[in-house]
């Protein structure tokens, strides 16, 4: 981890930066390596301790939106760049890990200590890049049009920050909230449901047929009203030892002021039900959770094009493409469970860079989970292989614009683009 005292300093004796990304996420992470490493000093605040976001928080195991779909085996990823350079990583620490066909789709099993350890160790080599983790962004400045500060909190103490260009990366699109943008956030029943998963121990003689099983219960607790109805779409899925595996409880509806405790006393209650059901898992325990209730949708905030369902399905590609996805569109509803809808096999969609341009803020970019997109297609576009690449391609983007402007104010307004 990067020593806490440099951050510090850093901070008292120059608070402008080229380019400022909020949240580090798996997007967040990909943009603010790709901007230092043009040389563009620039700032990565992450709320929490660690960097990954919901790819750490979340307990997930697998990362999604990596490869082609298809009835061919990948040999390589949809997106060059970023990503290669990640799984590279991943590889060196679990050589065991490989891609994986599920279902039509091909996923890459991770560990969540990995994916950790190889953001710090890619943030730490950057000179360009300082990292002010459980650092929150409390407010926003505006001169016009353009961001012009940005107020952070950390360890109880306000700074102002100035930032040239901002890339929000905070998932649930807070910075562009903050900074007036407009945006769609869909009633709680119509968001596609968050969830809460736990680590389970001690399972005995785990079998093939336990997923299945774990649904066939639920469901019968469901109609027998023992569990409320939206437990039913919990999944079970193995863990990589014999005696382990994940719960994930999918909820919708719960108040945010004790929602992690509501789903985790949900997550309790579902693990103890089955446990009196089915054998194997009798002697199972808890041996952990993630650390809070983690959303697939949150506010998806207004760009300059907004990617929509038939881009998905369709295939559609465009003149500034700069990320693919072959993900399905995959919705996460609280009365139908889970309903996909694949893209073409063996063909991509493309995410043009107008959706992570902030419509009316042009020194604002958004990526990963919020960017410019219907309700439909970001059930594709929020699996990690997909955000990683979008934060990738912002952090470009907004580097070469905080790079062209220090040009033009030297007179070369040639160099001058519409980034
Ligand atoms: C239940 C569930 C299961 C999923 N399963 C998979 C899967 O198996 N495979 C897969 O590939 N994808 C999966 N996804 C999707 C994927 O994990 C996320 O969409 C993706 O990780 C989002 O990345 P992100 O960087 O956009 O946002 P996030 O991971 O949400 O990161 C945003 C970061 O911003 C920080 N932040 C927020 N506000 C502030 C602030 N004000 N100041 C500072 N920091 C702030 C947060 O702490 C967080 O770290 C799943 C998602 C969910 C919810």
């Amino acid at each position: 981890m990067q020593d806490l005292m440099t951050e510090e300093k850093t901070l008292d004796q120059n608070n402008s930066f080229g380019v400022v990304v909020v949240g580090g996420g798996v997007s967040g992470t990909a943009a603010a390596l790709v901007s230092a490493r043009s040389g563009v000093r620039t700032l990565l605040i992450e709320r929490d301790t660690y960097l990954g976001g919901i790819g750490y928080t979340g307990l997930l195991q697998h990362i999604c939106g990596l490869y082609p779909n298809g009835e061919t085996f990948p040999t390589g990823t949809l997106n060059q760049g970023i990503v290669q350079e990640i799984i590279a990583h991943l590889a060196k620490l679990s050589p065991q890990k490989t891609i994986k066909k599920m279902g039509l789709v091909y996923v890459l099993p991770y560990f969540r200590r990995d994916l950790l350890s190889v953001f710090d160790s890619l943030c730490g080599n950057e000179r360009d890049l300082t990292v002010l983790r459980a650092t929150t962004v409390l407010s926003v400045e505006k001169a016009n049009t353009e961001i012009t500060g940005l107020v952070i909190n950390r360890s109880h103490t306000a700074y102002k920050i100035f930032p040239r260009v901002v890339i929000d990366c905070s998932g649930d699109g807070v910075v562009s909230e903050m900074a007036g943008a407009s945006f769609e956030l869909l009633p709680q029943e119509q968001l596609q449901m968050s969830a809460c998963t736990v680590h389970l121990k001690g399972i005995q003689d785990r079998d093939e047929l336990l997923a299945i099983k774990v649904s066939y219960y639920l469901s019968d607790g469901v109609r027998k009203h023992i569990l409320p109805p939206l437990l039913r779409f919990s999944t079970f899925t193995p863990g990589d030892s014999p005696d382990e595996g994940y719960l994930k409880v999918n909820v919708s509806g719960l108040q945010s002021k004790d929602r992690d405790k509501k789903a985790f006393e949900y997550a309790s209650a579902v693990h103890h039900y089955l446990s009196n059901m089915i054998p194997v898992l009798k002697g199972s325990y808890l041996a952990g959770s993630s650390m809070r209730v983690v959303d697939r949708e949150g506010r998806r905030v207004l760009g300059e094009y907004i990617l929509t369902d038939d881009d998905v399905i369709h295939a559609r590609k465009f003149d500034d493409g700069i990320a693919k996805g072959a993900w399905p569109i995959e919705l996460w509803d609280m009365h139908k469970g889970p309903v996909y809808r694949y893209v073409r096999s063996g063909d991509y969609y493309e995410i043009p860079l107008r959706s992570l341009k902030v419509k009316g803020i042009p020194n604002l970019f958004v990526a990963g989970r919020c960017i410019s997109a219907s309700h439909e297609a970001l059930g594709s576009t929020r699996v990690m292989g997909t955000c990683m690449t979008l934060g990738e391609q912002a952090g470009i983007a907004a580097s070469f614009r905080v790079r062209n402007s220090m040009y033009s104010r030297y007179g070369n307004e040639s160099l001058h683009t519409s980034l």
